[in-house]
C-alpha cells in the first residue's frame, strides 16, 4: 500500500496523549471513551526496563479496571520468564514476542474478550509499537508515559521515544495532554 505522509501522522496520532503514567487511566476516562477493553503493553508501561516486579499502585490500579474492562497484556518482549511472571502477578491473560506494530496479536486479544476492537484500547508508552499497531487495527489508543522506577529518583532520558515523537510531530501528530 502506498501512503502519503500524512496517511502516516494519521497512523500514528494517539486517541489520548496522557500525558502521566498509566495508574492516570480512570473509571471517568474509559466510561466517556465506551471502552470495554485494554490491551496493556508492559515494558516501561507497567513494569519499568529496569524492574522484575509491578508496585504495589500497579496492582491496586489494575484490580480497579478490573471491574469495569477486560485486561491483556500484550508485550514485544521475547522474555517468557519476565512477562509471565508480571501476568501471573496481575492474573491477566498475556502474549510475549507480539511482534508490534504487527497487528496480529492485537487482533487475538479483542478476540479472546469478544469485543470489537473499537471498544478496546491499546495502551502504551510507545508511538511507533503500541499507537501503531492500535491505530492499524482500529482500537482506542492511548499514549501513556513511561512508568518510573520507584528505586531510581534521577529521571531518566527515553532516546528512542523521544525520537519517536520528534518523527511523529514531523508527520502531523499533536501531542495535546488530555485533560479529564
Ligand atoms: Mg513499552
Amino acid at each position: 500500500m502506498v501512503m502519503g505522509i500524512m496517511g502516516w501522522g494519521k497512523l500514528l496520532q494517539p486517541d489520548v496523549v496522557l500525558g502521566n503514567s498509566v495508574l492516570a487511566i480512570t473509571p471517568e476516562l474509559i466510561e466517556r471513551h465506551g471502552l470495554r477493553g485494554l490491551v496493556l503493553d508492559v515494558d516501561e508501561t507497567l513494569v519499568p526496563i529496569s524492574e522484575i516486579d509491578t508496585t504495589e499502585d500497579v496492582q491496586q490500579w489494575l484490580q480497579q479496571m478490573r471491574s469495569q474492562v477486560s485486561l491483556w497484556l500484550v508485550s514485544n518482549n521475547l522474555s517468557v520468564t519476565r512477562i509471565s511472571r508480571i501476568a501471573e502477578t496481575l492474573d491477566v491473560p498475556y502474549v510475549t514476542g507480539a511482534g508490534k506494530p504487527s497487528r496480529r496479536k492485537l487482533r487475538r486479544a479483542a478476540q479472546a474478550m469478544n469485543l470489537p476492537v473499537h471498544q478496546v484500547a491499546m495502551v502504551g508508552d510507545r508511538l511507533f509499537t503500541d499507537v501503531l499497531a492500535g491505530n492499524r487495527l482500529g482500537m482506542f489508543t492511548i499514549l501513556v508515559e513511561p512508568m518510573v522506577s520507584p528505586a531510581s529518583k534521577r529521571s531518566r532520558r527515553y532516546p528512542l521515544r523521544a525520537l519517536e515523537v520528534w518523527i511523529s510531530r514531523l508527520l502531523g501528530v499533536t501531542f495535546k495532554v488530555y485533560r479529564s
